[in-house]
């Protein structure tokens, strides 16, 4: 017999790429970021390795890479397979510090650290087994997902005995679910046509761009300016409802098909969304999207305000409804308990995760069986550095093993620093994300040894040159 696999150790990495020198991802909050990975590698007494990052906007990233050595050096000196065997108590574990507990519990630094620790671990699992981490889980039987699963405060909303029967209703139909996604793949959208900092020439074109890839729903940020929101977006459903911008090969998609039905689609089938990133006050948030819904016919407003405030999107989307605008909300959603309030009073049409808020892979499936539950479709975000890595997984997951059903959900995608990763998403010639194929893969986020090297943060060779 083989000496059992123990972890021995992790790294952490501080990188950091200056994205504000480009406007890159600025809406009405985050003027000048520069998108920024906290990442980490478990080490084993083997060849096997675990990688994980949690996201920040810069500042601040050195915080969250020294919390996750708090929360890594629970791991030191386990063995894997053990801690493998049921996902779902070894979350418990590395969330029962009781010292670390008190600087939560469970949101802020020590949650996303938190998270990119849970996901390094999910993805030595993944590759331990040599499967994708999507094809890991929905490999599980429906009992071994409930074990991989966080259930502690969401018993209220959803119970494991719940959960097993949804699976299991699910379990007959997922093989043919996941060879019709290998063949099409997930349907996405473009969010970096939008940002609020490009110029109206730029977002013209790159939406042009988008529209010719195949993508038919599209993000523009809103909440600087009204006018200039009417302005911009009025610029952006020129061009999509447009149907001589398509590409020669996609026919325009019917507006009133189950797609799109409910999502203001235009003559072309292109949806519109709208994204404020939290700017608002709830009777700002009210007035303001009032003003662009008629004009700007999105299919919704995504975190009009702050993202604590439950009872605020509620009213929000209550308010909305005659003008036929959802609400969006879920990327900085710290806990499964944010999300489950926000489906019990019916504050959301669509449910936002974040694959490294949460607190990783075990935390984000609680909440997609509770929006499966609730009847509310996720789309995950993404884009920053290593988002649409993560998240083509977790809405392979949903789709496959979860609520079974895709066409209706779009996944975020921007097409930014993908090149540091060994093994980046891809988008196929229908603007939809391809299913991650390669059996040592895991969870896609390995980073390239050379962009470590080059954008850590302050020794990296880039930062060093900046400051010569
Ligand atoms: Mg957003």
């Amino acid at each position: 017999m083989s000496s059992p696999i123990i972890i021995t150790g992790y790294e952490t990495h501080d990188v950091r790429f200056p994205t504000s020198l480009s406007g890159d991802g600025t809406d009405a909050m985050n003027t000048d970021c520069d998108y920024s990975s906290a990442y980490v590698s478990l080490l084993t007494n083997s060849e096997l390795v675990g990688h994980g990052m949690t996201f920040t906007i810069g500042r601040g990233n050195d915080i969250v890479c020294a919390a996750i050595g708090e929360v890594a050096n629970r791991l030191v000196g386990k063995e894997v397979e053990a801690l493998f065997a049921n996902m779902g108590k070894t979350w418990d574990y590395l969330l029962a510090d009781s010292q670390l507990r008190w600087i939560g519990p469970e949101k802020g630094v020590i949650h996303i650290a938190t998270g990119a620790v849970d996901n390094a671990l999910w993805d030595m699992f993944a590759k331990a087994r040599r499967k994708p981490l999507w094809k890991l889980i929905v490999d599980m039987s429906p009992e071994e997902l409930v074990n991989a699963t966080v259930f502690r405060y969401i018993t209220d909303a959803i119970t494991p005995e719940e959960a097993l029967a949804m699976l299991k209703e699910k379990e007959k139909t997922k093989s043919e679910r996941e060879a019709h996604a290998r063949e099409v793949g997930y349907p996405a959208y473009v969010t970096s046509a939008g940002w609020l900092g490009y110029s109206d020439e730029k977002v013209a074109r790159l939406t042009k761009e988008a529209v010719s890839q195949g993508f038919n729903h599209f993000k523009m940020k809103v909440g600087a300016d009204v006018a200039s929101d009417i302005r911009r977006g009025k610029i952006i459903r020129s061009i999509i409802d447009d149907p001589s911008h398509l590409p020669p090969t996609l026919a325009p998609r019917d507006p009133n098909s189950p797609a799109l039905a409910g999502k203001n689609a235009g003559p072309t089938g292109c949806v519109l969304m709208i994204d404020a990133n939290q700017v608002w006050d709830v009777p700002q948030a009210i007035a303001y999207v009032s003003q662009l819904a008629e004009p700007l016919r999105p299919w919704f407003i995504e975190e009009p305000t702050a993202p604590d405030d439950i009872l605020g999107h509620a009213a929000v989307r209550e308010a909305l409804r005659p003008l036929g605008v959802g609400v969006a909300t879920g990327e900085h959603a710290h806990n499964r308990m944010v999300f489950k309030q926000l489906l019990q009073a019916k504050a959301i049409d669509v449910c936002q995760i974040d694959s490294c808020r949460l607190a990783g892979v075990s935390e984000v499936l609680s909440v997609l069986l509770m929006a499966a539950k609730f009847g509310i479709p996720v789309c995950p975000h993404a884009g920053g550095v290593g988002l649409c890595e993560y998240v083509i997984h977790l809405s392979l997951i949903d789709y496959i093993a979860i609520s079974g059903s895709m066409e209706r959900n779009v996944l975020e995608f921007v097409d930014h620093l993908h090149e540091h990763f060994i093994t980046p998403c891809s988008i196929n010639a229908q603007g939809r994300y391809n299913a991650p194929s390669n059996e040592n893969e895991g969870y896609s986020i390995e980073m390239k040894k050379q962009s470590i090297a080059e954008y850590e943060w302050p020794n990296g060779t880039y930062w060093q040159s900046v400051k010569k």
